[in-house]
C-alpha cells in the first residue's frame, strides 16, 4: 500500500501548521493544535504580518489575499462574494483577508495601490494579482485561470 501523500495546512485559527493527507483533505479534517476545521468555507483573517508570514510560506496550497479596509464601500460590497468564493475554492485554495488598515505593513510591503485588491500567493511568492472588486465566479474563475485549485 502506499500512503497517499501530504500536505502542510495552516489552521485559520490558531495558525499551527497541520499535516493532512491529500486523500483527506476534502473530509473536513480538524487543526491537530486547536481541533477547529481547518476548511470552514469562510475567509481566515489574518490579523498581524506573523499570521500572514507563516500562511505565505508554510501552506502548500495556494493562498489568495484580499487587501481590503473597513472604510472602503466597494471591499465590503465585495464581501459576501469573497466568502461565496472560498466555499468554493476550499480546499484547494486557504482563502484569505487582510485589512490594510490594521496591517497598514503589509500594504507597504505588497505596494497595494487600491482596494479591493488580490493576490494570489503559490510557494511563498506571489503568482497574480487583480485590482477591483468582482463577483463570486470571477474571483473563482481568475483564481483557477491562476493555478488555484
Ligand atoms: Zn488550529
Amino acid at each position: 500500500m502506499t500512503e497517499s501523500p501530504t500536505l502542510h495546512i495552516v489552521c485559520p485559527q490558531c495558525h499551527t501548521t497541520n499535516r493532512v493527507r491529500e486523500a483527506q483533505l476534502a473530509s473536513a479534517p480538524d487543526c491537530g493544535n486547536c481541533h477547529k476545521p481547518l476548511f470552514g468555507a469562510h475567509s481566515a483573517a489574518l490579523p498581524d504580518v506573523a499570521s500572514f508570514d507563516r500562511h505565505i510560506a508554510r501552506n502548500e496550497i495556494p493562498v489568495l489575499v484580499d487587501f481590503w479596509a473597513p472604510w472602503c464601500g466597494p471591499c465590503r460590497q465585495m464581501a459576501p462574494a469573497y466568502e461565496q468564493a472560498a466555499a468554493q475554492l476550499e480546499p484547494r485554495v486557504r482563502v484569505a483577508k487582510v485589512d490594510t488598515e490594521a496591517v497598514p505593513a503589509l500594504a507597504a510591503r505588497f505596494n497595494i495601490r487600491s482596494i479591493p485588491t488580490l493576490a494570489l500567493f503559490k510557494g511563498g511568492r506571489e503568482v497574480a494579482r487583480q485590482a477591483g472588486a468582482m463577483g463570486a465566479a470571477d474571483i473563482v474563475r481568475w483564481a483557477k485561470a491562476h493555478g488555484a485549485g
